[in-house]
């Protein structure tokens, strides 16, 4: 039972508060115009403003990134309501205890839900102590959001003897349910790290789903993200892992368009025009997570995403950004917009050293990051597999996918020779976007096997998406003898354990994503020594 589900009784604190408050004056900078307000200056919430939760996100030594959005009618579908709200900026109170019981008030403050980003709130807490954690919640008027829990980073180059947490990637609601969601919040990890595809812009027309976007629609405009966002944040699997695990954020393809790169998309829309569909869903993404304003609120089509984050002396997370800055897919024509197979032979342009996965500039944020770090473990996390994998099609027909690090080969070569050459420690690269599970070696030079190893991957499986065909994949590995492991039929996500010595890295899967009460076991089990890149099974 949970309480931002209808009729679940006993839970529903807020709504029953809410109610009760009919008429009391609310702290409010305008006279917003609230679904169900009566008065001007009551608020009077008809449904509980804080049906999308709170979440967490981005921690420094002395604080982190708070998140709600007011929205009392999640799924509206009136443009003009977003949420179900409407009027001027709302004022929302917070508070910030050492305990699960906020019985320990460290900090109170207020806090703006700004009409412009859909009545979201983003505040960006510092002066907290490091290396623990808080709780905390919001209210408004009389309603009150359910209590989140939050962790500050170590001091800066402090000793940390261990860090858990969790990657994600590639939740379609219209597969399945989020008990993956559900399995990682129970094992209580310190982070959770996103690694794109949070949502779905597409809507499944072909065939039966589980469960179906609500409005039925491609989403391509701020109304239909904002509610594609919505209504993933509805399930309580999902919403109970933001409110309990803070969050780092990054973003793949169907946050904006299936293997888009920067300004072009796989429907060769003209780039004006899909930049302003970009710009809409990055600020749905903006307005939906815990991410920090000050670096991320959006300009226009422009949202800096990429960051990185210390803990301690023991890691260094870079979240990396691989869609924003990419340079177009290698052989962009009709039919290919997207990911398609190719070879140096059949498209030069494949292997141009100009082209760039992240863009020059991030590339050298990157490269300054990791030839500067100090910490015991490196990780990179991103959206895209990096290793080289020989592929085929039905046809016979050999290539690279054009959309993952494949189709950006001189880049991906730039960065494992920095890699090489810098001797970061411990390098290891973390992706998602194929819907399976891989670990493998990233060589120096992918054809040669006997060169060296300088960075160790993951990818994680899907939490719901449909993997790839296992049987076809499985028939690509003996060309590329660097994956060491390969599993697609599993949905699931994985779990790291950091210390100074090693890095365990687990592979969780779910039972059967079609029911809501599926099971976890453990697939397979990674560690990687320090001083050693290479996963030993
Ligand atoms: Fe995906
Ligand atoms: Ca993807």
């Amino acid at each position: 039972m949970r309480p931002w589900q209808p009729g679940s009784g006993g839970a529903d604190l807020t709504r029953r508060s809410f109610l009760r408050a009919t008429g009391a004056a609310a702290s409010l900078l305008a006279a917003p115009a609230l679904v169900g307000c009566v008065g001007e200056r009551a608020p009077r919430w008809t449904g509980d403003p804080f049906s999308l939760g709170v979440a967490a996100g981005e921690p420094t030594p002395d604080g982190f990134v708070l998140w709600t959005r007011l929205a009392p009618e999640p799924l509206s579908p009136d443009p003009a309501t977003p949420g179900g709200m409407r009027g001027g900026p709302v004022e929302l109170t917070y508070e910030i205890a050492t305990d699960p019981q906020l019985r320990d008030i460290v900090r109170r403050g207020t806090a703006v839900a700004e009409p412009q980003f859909a009545w979201s709130t983003h505040l960006e807490i510092a002066g907290l102590k490091p290396g623990r954690p808080y709780w905390y919640r919001f209210a408004s008027g009389d309603a009150t959001s359910r209590i989140g829990r939050a962790i500050t980073a170590p001091a800066p180059g402090s000793r940390l003897d261990r860090l858990r947490f969790a990657f994600v990637s590639c939740s379609n609601w219209e597969y399945g349910y989020f008990s993956p969601y559900r399995h990682l919040a129970d094992e209580h990890p310190d982070l959770v790290l996103f690694l794109g595809d949070y949502i779905y812009e597409v809507t499944n027309r072909r065939r039966p789903t589980l469960r179906q976007h609500s409005d039925g629609v491609t989403a391509s405009t701020l109304p239909t993200y904002r509610n594609r966002y919505a209504q993933y944040r509805t399930d309580p699997d999902l919403q109970r892992l933001h409110a309990e695990v803070t969050a780092l954020m990054t973003w793949d393809d169907h946050e904006v368009q299936n293997d888009y790169a920067d300004e072009w998309s796989e429907t060769f829309d003209d780039p004006q025009q899909f930049l302003l569909r970009r710009a809409a869903a990055y600020q749905a993404f903006y307005e939906h997570m815990p991410v920090r304003p000050s670096r991320s609120r959006p300009d226009g089509p422009s949202m800096r995403l990429y960051d990185r984050f210390a803990f301690g002396d023991l890691a260094e997370i870079s979240m990396i950004d691989g869609r924003q800055y990419r340079s177009r897919e290698a052989c962009y024509a009709p039919p290919n917009g997207g990911g398609h197979l190719e070879t140096a032979a059949t498209c030069p342009e494949l292997v141009d050293p100009s082209r760039s996965m992240l863009g020059m500039a991030q590339e050298q944020w990157l490269f300054d990051g990791l030839a500067r770090s100090t910490a015991r473990w490196n990780v990179v996390a991103q959206d895209v597999l990096m290793a080289q994998l020989h592929e085929f099609d039905k046809t016979g027909r050999k290539g690279f996918w054009t959309d993952d690090w494949n189709g950006y080969p001189a880049s991906r070569t730039r960065l494992l020779q920095h890699i090489h050459a810098s001797r970061p420690a411990n390098p290891v690269v973390l992706a998602g976007d194929i819907h399976s599970f891989w670990a493998n070696d990233l060589k120096l030079d992918f054809d040669d096997p006997r060169s060296p190893t300088v960075a160790t991957e993951f990818v994680g499986t899907s939490i719901t998406s449909p993997g790839v065909p296992y049987d076809l994949f499985a028939a690509f590995l003996p060309a590329s003898p660097h994956v060491k492991f390969f599993e697609s039929r599993k949905r699931g996500y994985a779990m790291v354990d950091l210390t100074r010595e090693t890095m365990t890295t687990k592979f969780q899967v779910v039972s059967d994503i079609t029911d809501k009460d599926a099971t976890l076991s453990t697939l397979k089990t990674f560690t990687i020594e320090d001083g050693r890149a290479g996963a030993l099974v």
